[in-house]
């Protein structure tokens, strides 16, 4: 397999024991020992001797979802896996391969994922776990596009479940709590190429009135905002749909490369203005040839129905004196709805609103009670892997599936091997 590899986040980080941390640096992992298995062998070897073990993905998670206590475990010595089947267009793929792997290698077979969070620095299982998602009101989270998962369980021994096995739901997105996903199978389509075209200007009266317009424009849309006054369309058009106008709205196109998040500079971002380009290169907003900065922000996002969108968007402009001092801005996306028992999209089209908030815990930890307050009518859910305050029974009521889930793990994960202070506090 010839596959761009790029350095990831953990490769800059100390491995020892305490040192260890997330992509943010708010985040120092308790672990007591890190291992880099090579083999399925040494893999099942590792879990099978700890009582406690995690596996971190790339550890671009904010939250301490990827944390542990006891053996912590990193997939990127695991052999190379790449495997494309034409015919039933899927691809089945090593847990610990990044999108910035991933993506040109499925291009140059022809064929490409339905969509891509804006990083693609992320392991493929990681995302999967947290339930990474782009934009697009016809696109679910990456998880869904997973047809078959093999995960190493407490045993230290393989299972391979796919959609007909019960629980299959449930076993995707989980937060690494039911075992180890050694390798993922997912639906492939066509490849298609993307244009990026950025509007600024937007007006909030006119983002509110024109919301499902605009956010239903293309393919992918997102809507960058400060809840200010002013707003940006970030719009990602495959090149056979038509090309969206928003004049009508009082946004106009942006006269040179843009990047989403104000004061950081437009080299990291992905040509713009109408550049054709593979759609790995265009559905994420960052590039992939360049590290996406060295952490200096944290992120925090929440999913409310999309038919409450308008009043959603309302409430937390509202907060924007309270949340503007820490806040750096802010992401509007919309997902379609999805059977995956854990994503954020669960059973309803959703609107997604991101916060980029300055590298300021104590800041940020004292807005987000007030945040969840504001948005607690419209039933959020939060991004595993963002910063969230919520409480674990805010969270089992807002997911139909969520005993369905403790089911799960208390079926493949009988001692809580896989569990660690996170999974304890948000499921017990
Ligand atoms: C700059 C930036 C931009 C981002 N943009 C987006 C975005 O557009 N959309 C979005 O939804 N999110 C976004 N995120 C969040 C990010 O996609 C998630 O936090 C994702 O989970 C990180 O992947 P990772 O490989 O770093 O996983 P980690 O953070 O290392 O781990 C996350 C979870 O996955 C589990 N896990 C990892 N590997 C495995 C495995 N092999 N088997 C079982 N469980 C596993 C871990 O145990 C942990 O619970 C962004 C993050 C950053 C820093």
């Amino acid at each position: 397999m010839d596959m761009h590899t790029a350095e990831a986040s953990l490769d800059r980080t100390a491995w020892a024991p305490g040192q260890v941390g997330n992509w943010a640096g708010n985040v120092s992992f308790c672990a007591t020992s890190v291992h880099r298995p090579t083999s399925m062998e040494e893999l099942g070897a590792v879990v099978a001797g700890h009582d406690r073990v995690k596996v971190v993905g790339r550890g671009y998670s904010f939250s301490t979802v990827a944390d542990t206590a006891g053996a912590l475990v990193r997939l990127d010595g695991m052999p190379k896996v790449v495997e494309v089947d034409a015919g039933r267009r899927q691809v089945r793929v090593a847990a610990g391969t990044t999108f910035t792997e991933l993506g040109p290698y499925l291009h140059r077979q022809g064929f490409a994922l339905p969509n891509l969070g804006s990083l693609p620095h992320v392991s493929v299982a990681g995302a999967c776990a947290t339930g990474t998602h782009g934009s697009g009101r016809g696109n679910p989270s990456i998880a869904a596009g997973v047809r078959e998962v093999e995960l190493v369980i407490s045993d230290g021994k393989p299972i391979r479940l796919d959609r007909s096995s019960p629980g299959f739901g449930g076993s995707v997105t989980s937060l690494g709590a039911l075992g180890i996903a050694t390798h993922l199978t997912l639906d492939l389509v066509p490849a298609y190429d993307v244009e990026q075209y950025v509007w600024e200007g937007l007006g909030w009266p006119e983002l509110v009135r024109d919301f499902d317009a605009i956010t239903d424009c293309a393919y992918s849309v997102s809507v960058f905002t400060d809840w200010g006054g002013r707003h940006t369309v970030w719009v990602k058009r495959r090149v056979q749909d038509p090309l969206p106008d928003l004049s009508s709205t009082g946004a106009y196109p942006a006269d040179g490369p843009r990047h989403p998040v104000a004061g950081m500079t437009v080299e990291s971002c992905n040509a713009q203005q109408g550049a054709a380009g593979p759609w790995w290169e265009r559905l994420p907003h960052l590039r992939a040839d360049r590290l996406p900065g060295a952490g200096g922000e944290l992120h925090s996002e929440y999913f409310v129905p999309l038919d409450r969108a308008r009043e959603a968007l309302e409430a937390v402009r509202g907060l924007r004196d309270v949340i503007g001092p820490v806040l750096r801005g802010s992401e509007l996306r919309t997902q379609a709805s999805e059977e995956t028992w854990l994503s954020p999209g669960h059973g309803r089209d959703s609107l997604a609103i991101h916060f980029t908030w300055r590298a300021d815990a104590d800041g940020v930890g004292r807005v987000i009670p007030a945040l969840e307050l504001a948005l607690a009518p419209f039933a959020p859910r939060p991004h595993w892997g963002g910063l969230f305050a919520m409480k674990p029974e805010q969270l089992a009521a807002s997911y139909p599936r969520w005993e369905d889930f403790q089911a799960l793990r208390a079926a493949l994960d009988p001692a809580g091997v896989f569990r660690n202070a996170f999974t304890t506090r948000h499921f017990g």
